[in-house]
């Protein structure tokens, strides 16, 4: 953070000096096109061709011409001064960050440079399709001689799609997805289709009362959803009322917000994102927020590891030397530490729940058992360790 500070004081710096030369620029500019243009019409009220220039004219042209050389040696000066300023951002950011932070793992943590190179590759592939930058994933994936196939980028293509429709404001495609999706969309209790359908009906009563009829007759759209979204279907409803004399001057003009549509977006997003097994954030922007996050902490573990010589404590490939805390926006599944160990629950020593309820992790368990019997550390009944049973979260 200190080191930002500093390098971010430099950058101030040329800002501030960059805005007063702009200005200073700009008015000495401004200063001589004056004191040119009144000598150009002195000039032509003057002077007749082939006639030498009156003592005065001549005294107040070489002013003028001093005048020029300097303020263009001025600003020359000034912007040699901006230079120096720049390069100082430069040496403070040299001065303040690590230029090397490869070296801040051992290389043996890693895969090989090919396997790691291909998975940075796919990473960047994923974001760009999912970020809707379509045609820069496909020169990537043709100078990286990267093999997608087609199952890969189909879902993000549709996604797009149907997101580049919603910002048009066009339903169409987003509902046709809905309705062909609908069990699943509703396992997932997403209200999607309803508020498409919602929107839909919205945008005809924004029509006016000639839309009046067709308005209604999408009104049966509902049907499905009346007993979900009752509350929401009644105002819809009642908004018809004032179709006469003007919704956006009815109590239901919050009805034709245009927040709605970037909350169909939103949702459309989300729940389409879930249903086909995509994180809605990229892995890469999370894993580059994590990074940076993480980074510093591990800079200063290494230093202390190499301190202290004790390099070799950093050798799992699935774990940091030391918990780095992400905040809560990083938390995607409940953890579980055993109460006995004090330690994270793992694949390989996953939490058991005991028949009593109690949950310890298997590690626990294990040494918990004599002579074939297991009590319970909590409310010591007595069991069959074979009966405890493996608890996913
Ligand atoms: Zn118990």
């Amino acid at each position: 953070m200190e080191q930002c500070a500093s390098v971010e004081r430099e950058v101030d710096k040329v800002l501030q000096k960059f805005l007063t030369y702009g200005q200073h620029c700009e008015q000495s500019l401004e200063e001589l096109l004056h004191y040119v243009g009144q000598l150009r019409a002195e000039l032509a009220s003057t002077a007749v061709q082939g006639t030498p220039l009156s003592a005065p004219l001549s005294l107040v042209m070489s002013q003028c011409c001093r005048k020029i050389k300097d303020t263009v040696q001025k600003l020359a000066s000034d912007h040699k001064d901006i230079h120096s300023s720049v390069s100082r951002v430069g040496k403070a950011i040299d001065r303040n960050f690590d230029s090397e932070i490869c070296g801040v793992v051992s290389d043996a943590v890693w895969d090989s440079r090919e396997k790691q190179q291909q998975t940075l590759q796919m990473a960047i592939l994923e974001h760009l399709y999912q970020q809707g930058m379509l045609s820069v994933a496909e020169e990537l994936c043709q100078e990286s001689t990267l093999n997608v196939d087609l199952d890969f980028k189909q879902p993000f293509l549709e996604l797009n799609r149907i997101l580049e429709a919603l910002h048009e404001q066009d339903l169409g495609p987003a509902l046709e997805w809905a309705v062909s999706h609908r069990q699943r969309l509703l396992e997932l209790n997403s209200s999607l289709e309803f508020k498409l359908h919602r929107l839909q009906f919205i945008r005809l009563l924004a029509g006016g009362p000639e839309k009046q009829l067709e308005a209604l007759s999408y009104a049966r759209h509902f049907q499905p959803f009346a007993h979900v979204h009752q509350r929401e279907i009644q105002v819809m409803m009642g908004s018809l009322v004032y179709l006469q004399l003007g919704l956006e001057k009815s109590p239901y003009c919050h009805l034709l917000d245009n927040s709605h549509w970037a909350e169909i977006c939103e949702t459309f997003t989300r729940d389409a994102c879930s249903l086909l097994g995509l994180s809605v954030e990229s892995p890469l922007s999370v894993s580059f927020a994590s990074g940076c996050v993480a980074l510093p902490v591990l800079m200063n573990i290494k230093a202390v590891m190499e301190q202290r010589q004790c390099s070799g404590v950093w050798s799992h490939k699935d774990e940091l030397p030391i918990e780095i805390e992400l905040g809560m926006k990083c938390w995607y599944h409940s953890v579980f530490a055993c109460p006995i160990l004090r330690q994270q629950t793992s694949d390989s020593n996953p939490p058991i729940k005991l028949i009593c309820g109690h949950v310890i992790s298997r590690d626990a368990l294990n040494k918990l058992i004599n002579g074939g019997k297991l009590k319970c550390p909590y409310c010591p009944m007595e069991q069959n360790p074979a009966d405890g049973k493996r608890i996913i979260f």
